[in-house]
Protein backbone atom coordinates (compact mmCIF):
# COMPACT_ATOMS: atom_id res chain seq x y z
CA UNK A 1 0.00 0.00 0.00
CA UNK A 2 1.12 3.22 -1.29
CA UNK A 3 1.09 5.85 1.94
CA UNK A 4 2.92 8.67 0.33
CA UNK A 5 2.71 9.93 -2.89
CA UNK A 6 4.79 13.25 -4.23
CA UNK A 7 4.30 14.17 -7.60
CA UNK A 8 5.69 17.47 -9.42
CA UNK A 9 7.40 19.00 -5.96
CA UNK A 10 8.93 21.99 -6.36
CA UNK A 11 10.46 24.89 -4.00
CA UNK A 12 11.87 27.93 -4.40
CA UNK A 13 13.48 30.08 -1.48
CA UNK A 14 14.29 33.31 -3.80
CA UNK A 15 13.15 33.74 -7.46
CA UNK A 16 15.50 32.05 -10.09
CA UNK A 17 17.07 29.92 -7.64
CA UNK A 18 15.22 26.56 -7.34
CA UNK A 19 15.85 24.02 -4.22
CA UNK A 20 13.32 21.53 -5.29
CA UNK A 21 12.87 20.58 -8.85
CA UNK A 22 9.75 18.51 -10.00
CA UNK A 23 10.45 15.82 -7.75
CA UNK A 24 8.34 12.45 -7.61
CA UNK A 25 8.73 9.53 -5.37
CA UNK A 26 5.84 7.14 -3.41
CA UNK A 27 6.66 5.35 -0.01
CA UNK A 28 5.06 2.43 0.73
CA UNK A 29 3.37 1.93 4.50
CA UNK A 30 6.46 0.06 6.23
CA UNK A 31 8.90 1.22 4.12
CA UNK A 32 12.69 2.30 4.95
CA UNK A 33 13.81 4.96 2.42
CA UNK A 34 16.99 6.91 2.64
CA UNK A 35 17.20 10.24 0.42
CA UNK A 36 20.59 11.24 0.24
CA UNK A 37 22.88 13.85 -1.56
CA UNK A 38 25.30 16.44 -1.10
CA UNK A 39 25.50 19.56 1.01
CA UNK A 40 22.57 21.69 -0.29
CA UNK A 41 21.08 19.09 -2.47
CA UNK A 42 17.55 20.00 -0.91
CA UNK A 43 17.21 16.85 1.61
CA UNK A 44 15.83 18.51 4.23
CA UNK A 45 13.47 21.27 2.27
CA UNK A 46 12.13 18.08 0.64
CA UNK A 47 11.69 16.47 4.37
CA UNK A 48 9.92 19.41 6.07
CA UNK A 49 7.97 20.20 2.67
CA UNK A 50 6.60 16.77 3.17
CA UNK A 51 4.84 17.79 6.96
CA UNK A 52 4.64 21.73 5.78
CA UNK A 53 7.50 22.99 8.02
CA UNK A 54 7.97 24.24 4.99
CA UNK A 55 5.33 25.38 2.30
CA UNK A 56 6.17 23.88 -1.16
CA UNK A 57 5.23 26.12 -4.00
CA UNK A 58 4.00 23.53 -6.71
CA UNK A 59 2.91 19.51 -6.31
CA UNK A 60 0.72 17.22 -4.90
CA UNK A 61 1.95 15.74 -1.65
CA UNK A 62 -0.57 12.63 -0.98
CA UNK A 63 0.04 11.17 2.41
CA UNK A 64 -2.17 8.64 3.87
CA UNK A 65 -5.00 9.41 1.19
CA UNK A 66 -4.79 13.37 1.83
CA UNK A 67 -4.04 16.09 -0.34
CA UNK A 68 -1.13 17.32 2.44
CA UNK A 69 -1.25 20.97 1.21
CA UNK A 70 -4.74 21.28 1.03
CA UNK A 71 -5.22 21.09 4.52
CA UNK A 72 -6.39 23.61 6.63
CA UNK A 73 -4.71 24.84 9.96
CA UNK A 74 -7.12 22.35 12.20
CA UNK A 75 -6.92 19.78 9.71
CA UNK A 76 -3.24 19.64 9.39
CA UNK A 77 -2.34 19.61 13.14
CA UNK A 78 -4.68 16.22 12.96
CA UNK A 79 -2.92 14.47 9.87
CA UNK A 80 0.75 15.91 11.98
CA UNK A 81 0.16 13.83 14.44
CA UNK A 82 0.93 10.75 11.82
CA UNK A 83 4.18 12.25 11.09
CA UNK A 84 6.69 12.07 13.53
CA UNK A 85 9.67 14.50 12.73
CA UNK A 86 13.44 13.03 13.89
CA UNK A 87 16.20 16.11 13.94
CA UNK A 88 19.83 16.27 13.42
CA UNK A 89 20.05 18.46 16.75
CA UNK A 90 17.10 16.17 18.47
CA UNK A 91 15.67 19.79 19.55
CA UNK A 92 14.45 18.84 22.81
CA UNK A 93 14.07 20.94 25.68
CA UNK A 94 17.33 20.57 27.48
CA UNK A 95 16.45 21.63 31.41
CA UNK A 96 13.53 19.35 31.16
CA UNK A 97 13.28 15.32 31.92
CA UNK A 98 13.75 12.78 29.26
CA UNK A 99 9.94 11.71 30.36
CA UNK A 100 9.22 15.09 29.94
CA UNK A 101 10.48 15.98 26.49
CA UNK A 102 9.17 12.01 25.35
CA UNK A 103 5.42 13.27 26.69
CA UNK A 104 5.76 16.27 24.31
CA UNK A 105 5.23 13.90 21.18
CA UNK A 106 1.61 13.95 22.68
CA UNK A 107 0.55 17.53 22.28
CA UNK A 108 -0.58 17.61 18.96
CA UNK A 109 -3.38 15.10 20.51
CA UNK A 110 -4.18 17.68 23.04
CA UNK A 111 -5.60 21.15 23.59
CA UNK A 112 -2.83 23.37 24.21
CA UNK A 113 -3.84 24.37 28.29
CA UNK A 114 -3.79 20.39 28.97
CA UNK A 115 -0.46 20.21 26.67
CA UNK A 116 1.04 23.53 28.89
CA UNK A 117 -0.02 21.71 32.03
CA UNK A 118 1.80 19.22 31.32
CA UNK A 119 -1.79 17.07 31.81
CA UNK A 120 -1.42 13.04 30.42
CA UNK A 121 -3.02 9.97 31.03
CA UNK A 122 -2.07 7.26 32.70
CA UNK A 123 -1.80 5.60 29.16
CA UNK A 124 -0.11 7.67 27.55
CA UNK A 125 3.07 7.54 30.27
CA UNK A 126 3.25 3.73 30.34
CA UNK A 127 3.25 4.37 26.51
CA UNK A 128 6.10 6.83 26.93
CA UNK A 129 8.03 4.62 29.62
CA UNK A 130 7.69 1.33 27.39
CA UNK A 131 9.05 3.40 24.73
CA UNK A 132 12.37 4.52 26.74
CA UNK A 133 12.54 0.92 27.72
CA UNK A 134 12.71 -0.29 23.96
CA UNK A 135 15.21 2.54 23.29
CA UNK A 136 16.91 1.30 26.13
CA UNK A 137 16.72 4.39 28.04
CA UNK A 138 14.33 4.18 30.84
CA UNK A 139 16.84 4.56 33.92
CA UNK A 140 17.66 7.88 32.76
CA UNK A 141 13.90 8.83 32.58
CA UNK A 142 14.52 11.40 35.36
CA UNK A 143 17.46 13.01 34.13
CA UNK A 144 17.79 16.43 32.29
CA UNK A 145 17.74 15.84 28.99
CA UNK A 146 21.03 17.87 29.19
CA UNK A 147 22.67 15.71 31.40
CA UNK A 148 22.52 12.78 28.23
CA UNK A 149 24.99 12.06 25.87
CA UNK A 150 24.33 12.86 22.02
CA UNK A 151 23.18 9.15 21.21
CA UNK A 152 21.07 8.94 24.19
CA UNK A 153 19.52 12.57 23.39
CA UNK A 154 18.77 10.98 19.67
CA UNK A 155 17.20 8.30 21.94
CA UNK A 156 15.05 10.30 23.29
CA UNK A 157 13.69 12.38 19.86
CA UNK A 158 12.80 9.23 18.48
CA UNK A 159 10.56 8.06 21.47
CA UNK A 160 9.01 11.72 21.00
CA UNK A 161 8.35 10.82 17.91
CA UNK A 162 7.20 7.46 18.34
CA UNK A 163 5.02 8.33 21.35
CA UNK A 164 2.86 10.10 18.62
CA UNK A 165 1.87 6.06 17.34
CA UNK A 166 2.89 8.00 13.61
CA UNK A 167 2.27 6.23 10.49
CA UNK A 168 5.82 8.00 9.24
CA UNK A 169 8.78 8.94 10.53
CA UNK A 170 11.05 11.84 9.09
CA UNK A 171 14.48 12.08 9.90
CA UNK A 172 16.41 15.02 9.10
CA UNK A 173 19.90 13.89 9.33
CA UNK A 174 19.71 11.89 12.52
CA UNK A 175 23.30 10.84 12.85
CA UNK A 176 24.51 13.86 11.35
CA UNK A 177 25.94 14.99 14.74
CA UNK A 178 27.33 11.53 16.49
CA UNK A 179 30.28 9.32 16.76
CA UNK A 180 30.10 6.47 14.74
CA UNK A 181 29.20 4.19 17.24
CA UNK A 182 26.59 5.73 18.52
CA UNK A 183 25.40 6.60 14.75
CA UNK A 184 25.37 2.76 14.77
CA UNK A 185 23.17 2.49 17.52
CA UNK A 186 20.83 5.33 16.05
CA UNK A 187 20.33 3.44 13.07
CA UNK A 188 19.76 0.05 14.15
CA UNK A 189 17.08 1.51 16.45
CA UNK A 190 15.33 3.21 13.42
CA UNK A 191 15.57 0.45 11.88
CA UNK A 192 14.28 -2.48 14.05
CA UNK A 193 11.43 -0.51 15.70
CA UNK A 194 10.05 1.12 12.48
CA UNK A 195 10.04 -2.45 11.12
CA UNK A 196 8.11 -3.94 13.97
CA UNK A 197 5.64 -0.91 14.64
CA UNK A 198 4.84 -1.12 10.64
CA UNK A 199 6.20 2.54 10.23
CA UNK A 200 7.44 4.14 6.99
CA UNK A 201 10.85 5.90 7.41
CA UNK A 202 12.09 8.75 5.59
CA UNK A 203 15.99 9.66 6.49
CA UNK A 204 18.08 11.93 5.15
CA UNK A 205 21.49 10.82 5.17
CA UNK A 206 24.99 11.86 4.13
CA UNK A 207 27.01 8.29 3.91
CA UNK A 208 25.82 6.35 1.27
CA UNK A 209 27.12 3.44 3.29
CA UNK A 210 24.62 3.78 5.53
CA UNK A 211 21.98 4.30 3.29
CA UNK A 212 23.00 1.35 1.17
CA UNK A 213 22.87 -0.86 4.21
CA UNK A 214 20.12 0.68 5.87
CA UNK A 215 17.14 1.35 3.22
CA UNK A 216 14.41 -0.80 1.25
CA UNK A 217 14.83 1.96 -1.49
CA UNK A 218 16.98 5.18 -1.83
CA UNK A 219 16.51 8.10 -3.43
CA UNK A 220 19.31 10.54 -4.75
CA UNK A 221 19.07 14.26 -5.14
CA UNK A 222 21.20 16.61 -6.76
CA UNK A 223 21.18 20.24 -7.06
CA UNK A 224 17.17 19.81 -6.22
CA UNK A 225 16.90 16.85 -8.87
CA UNK A 226 15.80 13.74 -8.14
CA UNK A 227 18.95 12.05 -9.90
CA UNK A 228 18.55 7.89 -8.71
CA UNK A 229 15.35 5.90 -7.65
CA UNK A 230 15.75 2.23 -6.51
CA UNK A 231 17.30 -0.38 -4.04
CA UNK A 232 20.62 -0.09 -2.44
CA UNK A 233 21.73 -3.09 -4.97
CA UNK A 234 20.85 -0.79 -7.94
CA UNK A 235 22.96 2.63 -6.41
CA UNK A 236 25.78 1.86 -8.46
CA UNK A 237 29.34 3.44 -8.33
CA UNK A 238 28.22 5.43 -11.27
CA UNK A 239 24.85 6.38 -9.72
CA UNK A 240 26.89 7.36 -6.88
CA UNK A 241 28.51 9.68 -9.15
CA UNK A 242 25.41 11.44 -10.93
CA UNK A 243 24.57 12.27 -6.96
CA UNK A 244 27.68 13.41 -5.73
CA UNK A 245 29.51 14.47 -8.44
CA UNK A 246 32.76 13.14 -9.76
CA UNK A 247 34.81 12.57 -5.97
CA UNK A 248 32.75 9.99 -4.05
CA UNK A 249 35.34 8.80 -1.95
CA UNK A 250 35.06 10.48 0.72
CA UNK A 251 31.42 9.36 1.53
CA UNK A 252 32.71 6.16 2.39
CA UNK A 253 32.75 5.97 6.39
CA UNK A 254 33.76 2.68 6.34
P1 LIG B 1 20.39 19.74 2.25
O1 LIG B 1 19.48 19.29 3.35
O2 LIG B 1 20.51 18.74 1.14
O3 LIG B 1 21.74 20.16 2.75
P2 LIG B 1 18.74 22.10 2.13
O4 LIG B 1 17.35 21.69 1.84
O5 LIG B 1 19.08 22.43 3.56
O6 LIG B 1 19.75 21.01 1.56
O7 LIG B 1 19.09 23.38 1.26
C1 LIG B 1 18.91 23.40 -0.14
C2 LIG B 1 19.25 24.78 -0.67
O8 LIG B 1 18.28 25.71 -0.19
C3 LIG B 1 20.60 25.31 -0.21
O9 LIG B 1 21.17 26.03 -1.27
C4 LIG B 1 20.25 26.22 0.93
O10 LIG B 1 21.20 27.25 1.04
C5 LIG B 1 18.89 26.77 0.51
N1 LIG B 1 18.05 27.10 1.65
C6 LIG B 1 17.67 26.27 2.63
N2 LIG B 1 16.85 26.88 3.50
C7 LIG B 1 16.73 28.17 3.06
C8 LIG B 1 16.01 29.31 3.54
N3 LIG B 1 15.25 29.25 4.64
N4 LIG B 1 16.11 30.46 2.82
C9 LIG B 1 16.85 30.52 1.69
N5 LIG B 1 17.55 29.47 1.19
C10 LIG B 1 17.49 28.31 1.86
Amino acid sequence: MVLLDVKGLSKSYQANITVLDDIQFQAKAGEFLSVIGPSGAGKSTLLRCLNRLIEADAGVITFDSKDIRELNRKELRKTRTDIGMVFQHYNLVPRLTVIENVLHGRFGYKSTLKGVLGIFTEEEKERAFYLLQKLGIEEHAYKRCDQLSGGQQQRVGICRALVQNPKLILCDEPIASLDPHSSKVIMDYLKLITEEMGITCIVNLHQVDVAQSYSDRVIGLNSGKLVFEGSPIQLTQSFISDVYGMDTKELITG
